[in-house]
């Protein structure tokens, strides 16, 4: 009889395109699958409940995925630092395997899992799994890690990639008294962890779902993506595979690979660069992650030392406004409307209503930051860090100064209204160029239940400049 080893799942739910599962294969057939349900995060206060619903259902399909191979995933509730070691002296394993963490929080988690191992004589191992290249492996000529996308890019760019790692085809079951000592529980639903989520999915659970989603994003939009990813109103502008990548119901490598077929593949310069743009996305989340994990204080504020004891003005009302969708912005309303009712916002979104809370409305980014993160289904420390430090002109980006005039953005990237009309229903009827520029009379707002702007664009740009300016000159 083999030996069991110990794989714990994390952010990784699937077994194609696994890189530590691979490795625990290798090691044993008798490999045992585990995911531990750790309060510490369930009980945050930034936890979304479309968040962890999609993850529920990655869980069940993944236990799917093991039991059509002869396998099983058990499950744990508690403190992974306790529950892991136990299980896996409970088993006798000799190995327990993971993919590593960037996030400060998984870091000392890990390590702590990693000597309670280390004092049972059971020997722990982590891999890189979750990026393409390891934190340490793309450095700048001096040795020290990026802090800046561009030249990341090129280099991260030059490295050979690894293809997708096949599936293992069997496990090895585990007999009825180990599955009795493993005392595994069900998977929950979101109403016993006393959460609820009913905006559906912009992307079904598991993996199945997202390789369906590759592989039509990538024989259908990728090519024309360079120029319809800022576009919110197009349905297929971007591949909507976040919530996938982030808890890895499908691999980087699966990701990368696809892409770089479609480029192969591709007749015209516009399919090749819609491709490269793309892969320079992926190379954004990675970008974001290697900076987290060399510069971890990035998790409890702001890079930039002039951006540290920024006055910001902080108006609880202006802020509730901003959540509820209701700031008499069309397009800042629309989008975070959009994220109230599905749980995700499209990038150019983001990006709009990110600036708006910070440089219209003086607010500290964090509170966006975790605004997000109580609602995204792909709700990620690195990149909602990255991407709010990057709005916010408090992070390593080195053109600090960007504010972003939402009646040019809306006109720009939603010239017919149409996202805005989708997520305002209120302001459907009213004619394009109105929405997009929100100058709405009050003659207009009578009879729609729409609010007059909670402060003026041009006044809130200017006041903001001169506050950052002091900033920087004191
Ligand atoms: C303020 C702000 C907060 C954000 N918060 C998050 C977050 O919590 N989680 C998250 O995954 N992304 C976040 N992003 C990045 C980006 O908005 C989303 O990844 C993207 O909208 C997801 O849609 P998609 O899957 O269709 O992306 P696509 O355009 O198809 O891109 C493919 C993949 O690349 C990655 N990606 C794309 N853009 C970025 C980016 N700018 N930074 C990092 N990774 C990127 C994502 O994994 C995405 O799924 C944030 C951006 C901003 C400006």
């Amino acid at each position: 009889m083999n030996t069991p080893v110990l794989f714990w799942h994390r952010n990784d739910l699937r077994i194609v395109d696994n890189v530590g599962l691979t490795a625990a294969v290798a090691r044993s057939p008798k490999t045992v699958a585990v995911f531990c349900l750790d309060p510490a995060i369930l009980e945050r206060d930034d936890v979304a409940p479309a968040r962890v619903d999609y993850m529920l259902g990655c869980l069940r399909s993944l236990r799917n995925d093991y039991q059509d191979r002869g396998g099983d995933l058990l499950m744990l509730q508690g403190d992974p630092t306790q529950e892991i070691p136990a299980l896996a002296e409970r088993l006798g394993a000799t190995h327990v395997m993971w993919n590593w963490d960037v996030e400060p929080y998984a870091r000392s988690r890990d390590r702590q899992v990693l000597e309670a191992l280390t004092e049972k004589g059971i020997q722990g191992k982590g891999h890189w799994d979750r990026i393409m290249h390891a934190p340490d492996a793309v450095m700048t000529g001096s040795g020290t890690p990026y802090k800046v996308y561009s030249p990341f890019w090129k280099n991260w760019r030059s490295h050979s990639k690894a293809d997708p790692y096949p599936a293992p085809e069997q496990f090895e079951s585990l007999t009825a008294a180990e599955l009795e000592t493993a005392n595994s529980e069900t998977i929950p639903q979101l109403r016993s962890l006393d959460m609820t989520w009913d905006g559906g999915f912009i992307l079904d659970p598991g993996t199945q779902s997202a390789v369906d989603t590759l592989d039509s994003f990538c024989t259908q939009s990728i090519e024309a993506y360079d120029g319809d990813r800022n576009f919110p109103a197009l349905e297929t502008g971007t591949s909507k595979l976040s919530a996938a990548l982030k808890f890895g119901a499908i691999g980087i490598r699966q990701c990368w690979a696809a892409a770089e077929d479609m480029g192969n593949q591709s007749r015209s310069d516009e399919g090749r660069a819609g491709v490269t743009t793309w892969q320079q996305e992926l190379a954004w989340r990675e970008f974001y992650q290697h900076v987290m994990y060399h510069f971890p204080e990035l998790a409890d504020g702001p890079y930039r030392d002039q951006m540290k004891n920024f006055p910001w003005e902080n108006d609880e009302e202006k802020f509730e406004a901003w959540c509820e969708g209701r700031t008499g912005y069309p397009i800042v309303d629309a989008a975070m409307r959009q994220l109230n009712e599905i749980g995700w916002m499209h990038n150019r979104c983001r990006m709009i209503v990110a600036s708006f809370l910070t440089k219209d409305l003086i607010i500290d980014w964090r509170w966006g930051e975790k605004y997000f993160m109580q609602n995204l289904i792909d709700g990620d420390l690195s990149a909602n860090n990255g991407g709010w430090q990057w709005s916010a002109s408090s992070g390593m980006d080195p053109k600090p100064l960007r504010i972003f005039n939402p009646a040019s953005q809306a006109k720009k990237y939603d010239p017919d209204g149409d996202y805005i009309r989708q997520w305002l229903p209120e302001i459907r009827t009213l004619d394009t160029g109105t929405l997009i520029s929100g100058n709405i009379t009050p003659m207009e707002r009578q009879g729609i239940d729409y609010p007059g702007a909670i402060v003026d664009h041009k006044i809130q740009q200017n006041r903001f400049k001169q506050i950052y300016k002091a900033q920087r000159e004191s």
